[in-house]
């Protein structure tokens, strides 16, 4: 058996190897390593992908949803409501923007924002809402954009662990993850369903105007070279990432194919286990299982981490501290106990190895090991 990883990303390069090879060495012939023609057909091409009408890449998904927030002019002051239960690049960069975090809690089931609780945190100050698309199912978009629209308040998607996904409105019209919000971010981190040979970066919109601020942003806050009309960054994507990304972008779907493929079978191992809650499918959304990520409901979810990786299966706790717990973010607005779903499941989530490469015979020593644990005490 090849060795378990969490992600295995030597096994996928080694499959489009010849075209990958080919593409860098077509980009270090033309040297045009920045702002080349890689990064301007990739743009195109995701934007066709995804249905949105402007795809701006920048240097990585932080980036990304720093710019947002710069080009919707969000201040000190302002308030952003988003999600306990998720990585922290969020909140890091509401608060390098000196924008106050106000968190919401999540649904146990899909993880994703509650509709309901964003509604209860909207306040005067509210200018916001960045629902994250964790472990790759679309948070609810369609009550989400309702509350935005009654309150007028924006909404950027926080794509990075869900490109590709599609969500069903109750009219039964389909769009992708990051076509819905005012302004949508994903990152290309390596390990990402779409990721690249370094750090990169995206923002979507269908709004042109909003486009332009964005770009403006990525481009230190200038349209005309040398003139700089608002306070800008440099967040790029350089040409040799854009080269990957373009020959990973054709096989995004059949990548998202093999996740589900691997969490079939998990589901199909794991039913009749009491204390194990498989990943729940939300009603309108499909999932591309950035991360298969199990709910352990006895108490043993760190018994069962050890079991696992003494057996040589890795597991991961994503994510073992919610934000507003977090020495850098907490704040008397949201105490330990006030967000009782997002705390639990610190206690509960535990991910298993998830990538386009499981073979069977890996997948089966997976749930094997997991299967045992359950059975042997
Ligand atoms: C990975 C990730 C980011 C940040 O992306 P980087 O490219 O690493 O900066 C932001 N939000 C979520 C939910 C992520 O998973």
């Amino acid at each position: 058996m090849k060795p378990i990883q969490m992600v295995d990303l030597v096994g996928q390069y080694q499959r489009i190897k010849p075209e990958v090879d080919a593409a860098l060495q077509r980009v270090i012939d033309g040297a045009v390593f920045i702002n080349g023609p890689e990064v301007k057909e990739f743009e195109k091409e995701l934007a066709v992908h995804n249905g949105s009408k402007h795809v701006i890449a920048c240097a990585n998904g932080t980036d990304a949803l720093q710019i947002a927030m710069m080009a919707l002019d969000l201040k000190p002051g302002d308030e952003v409501i988003t999600a306990s239960f998720t990585f922290v690049a969020t909140v890091e960069v509401v608060g390098l923007l000196g924008i106050t975090p106000v968190f919401a809690d999540v649904l146990p089931g899909t993880f994703n924002l509650d509709p309901d609780d964003i509604e209860r945190k909207i306040t005067p100050r509210t200018k916001a809402i960045v629902p994250v698309h964790l472990f790759g199912q679309v948070a609810d978009m369609e009550p989400i954009m309702a509350i935005a629209k009654k309150h007028g308040l924006y909404v950027i998607e926080d794509n990075a662990q869900a490109i590709g996904a599609t969500y069903t409105f109750a009219d039964g019209s389909k769009r992708r993850s990051g076509a819905i919000g005012h302004i949508a971010s994903t990152s290309f981190f390596p390990s990402k369903n779409l990721g690249c040979y370094g750090d990169g970066g995206a923002l979507f919109t269908n709004d042109d105007e909003l486009a332009r601020k964005l770009r403006r942003v990525c481009n230190h806050g200038s349209e005309v070279r040398y003139y700089h009309e608002v306070v800008g960054v440099n967040s790029r994507l350089d040409s040799l990432q854009a080269a990957v990304l373009r020959i990973k972008l054709r096989h995004l779907d059949e990548y998202n194919a093999a996740r589900n493929k691997a969490a079939s079978f998990y589901d199909a191992a794991f039913a009749g286990i009491d204390a194990l809650h498989v990943p729940e499918r939300s009603a309108n959304s499909t999932h591309v299982f950035h991360q298969y990520t199990l709910r352990v409901t006895d108490g043993r979810r760190d018994g069962l981490k050890q079991h696992l990786e003494a057996h040589g299966v890795p597991a991961m706790i994503y994510y073992p501290v919610s934000c507003h717990l977090q020495n850098a973010y907490k704040s008397d607005r949201a105490p330990e106990g006030s967000l009782p779903v997002t705390e639990r499941l610190t206690h509960e989530v535990l991910s298993l190895p998830m990538s386009t490469e499981l073979d069977n015979e890996q997948l089966t020593h997976i749930t094997d090991t997991v299967k045992s644990f359950f059975t042997q005490q």
